[in-house]
């Protein structure tokens, strides 16, 4: 889908490096929103041609795949250059088209900092879009297509920083033992890029990611975060500034024993 077709607004939206990154990094708790009824969109913002193994064809398909279990009610991809993204005014207006038009309540990106310098500049680009998306005049030279009247300005509530590739500082952490199975399955549909998939790429060489020791990392580091909290697995996430906490009951859930 382009942004050009109808837009449809999202309680939440991942903005992906590449396609793939929504669900390895925030699939646990996607599957918990959708399950609490927000509506998810996710922007790739490149095709994922820099890749190893795959195709821009086979990570479309993946990429369907789990949209199908997710229930995700748009995905658009940017088509920005795999491999070469900068936190440049390219990346800057791309992002705060996107999130103009799906007006997200809450919005999730990459960690600032990141091994992999398309995570990088993603993060770093989300955070000052973030805060250009409500600036009624942002980027006059391309008013005609950020500005446009369904699309005015606007500020996510929440912003909130995902994985990087070996792990944050987390801020907050969120307990995604009830989902877990569930998202490594959103994660094997990307049967090219992730776990056994020696079948699934022909002869495309191994890669970290697709030994089979890349699942048993995955369960490792889920369920180094989930030990933290106290949970099974876990799934980990920085913010910058205050958190607003509205609903104290909500935040702290059930109240103790103690208290009744
Ligand atoms: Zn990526």
């Amino acid at each position: 889908m382009g942004l050009a077709s109808k837009p449809k607004q999202a309680d939440v939206l991942v903005l992906a490096p590449h396609p793939d990154d929504a669900e390895l990094c925030c699939g646990g708790l996607l599957l918990l929103m959708r399950a609490a009824g927000m509506s998810v969109a996710i922007a790739d913002c490149t095709e994922g041609e820099m890749g190893t193994r795959g195709t821009v064809a086979t990570r479309r398909r993946e990429a369907a795949a789990a949209d199908r279990i997710l229930g995700t009610r748009a995905r658009v991809n940017l088509k920005l250059p795999d491999g070469h993204l900068c936190d440049d005014e390219r990346l800057r207006v791309a992002l705060v088209r996107v999130l103009r038009t799906f007006r997200p309540r809450v919005l999730l990106a990459p960690h600032w900092e990141d091994q992999h310098p398309d995570h990088a500049a993603v993060g770093q680009a989300a955070e000052a879009a973030a805060w250009l998306c409500g600036a009624p005049k942002f980027d006059p030279r391309s008013a005609r297509g950020i500005a446009a009247h369904d699309r005015p300005p606007y500020r996510p509530e929440t912003v909130l920083y995902y994985n990087n590739r070996y792990g944050i500082d987390a801020d907050l952490v969120v307990d995604i033992a009830s989902v877990f199975e569930r998202k490594l399955e959103l994660v094997l549909c990307y049967g090219t890029q992730f776990g056994p998939g020696k079948k699934s790429a022909g002869k495309a060489p191994q890669t970290k990611l697709s030994s089979d020791r890349f699942i048993d990392f995955l369960r490792a580091m889920h369920g180094f975060y989930g030990f933290k909290i106290g949970a099974a697995y876990g799934e980990p996430y920085c913010v910058k500034g205050p958190v607003a906490v509205k609903d104290v009951a909500g935040w702290l859930g059930q109240a103790p024993q103690s208290a009744k």
